[in-house]
């Protein structure tokens, strides 16, 4: 597959040296996701701040892009808030989903946009949306659990 030359380093940048790849001791939230359609595999563990997110860490194996893609999302989503990160995620899978059409917006998914090009190529989506859909999953679950938590306090 053919992307653009300068997206390409920045995936390969992000998959040599990828950020936040060390799982954090006792998490609000993990969540284990595989794309078996290529094989790649991701465990992501989930820490809030109150609505902030104050880190998502990870460890997984499987191709450079499912790889890149989940270093990108572990540090764009960290410092937002859950609603921040839940509509930037959505921005990336509408981006990956548009079939090339929407290059993204750099301002809002930062290094995000570089896997623009990987919506042409409908194999390699799941590659890339692995990391998000699995923080998605994550921020889904740690909202609840505190949703619950303050709940109970009420009592
Ligand atoms: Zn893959």
């Amino acid at each position: 597959m053919e992307l653009d030359s300068l997206y390409q380093e920045v995936i390969l940048e992000h998959y040599k040296r990828p950020l936040n790849k060390a799982l954090s001791a006792n998490p609000l939230v993990q969540v284990h996701h595989i794309n078996t359609s290529c094989g790649d595999e991701i465990t992501l563990n989930l820490d809030m701040d109150g609505e902030v997110i104050k880190s998502i860490t990870w460890d997984g194996v499987g191709c450079s892009i499912s790889q890149a893609s989940t270093s990108v999302v572990s540090d764009l989503l960290s410092g937002k808030t859950s609603s921040e990160a839940m509509a930037l995620i959505e921005e990336f899978q509408v981006m990956l989903q548009s079939k090339g059409s929407d290059l993204g917006n750099e301002d809002n998914l930062g290094d995000g946009v570089a896997f623009a090009g990987v919506a042409k190529f409908p194999a390699r989506v799941k590659c890339a949306l692995l990391g998000w859909m699995a923080s998605k999953d994550a921020i889904s679950q740690a909202v609840a659990k505190i949703n619950g938590l303050s709940s109970e306090e009420k009592r």
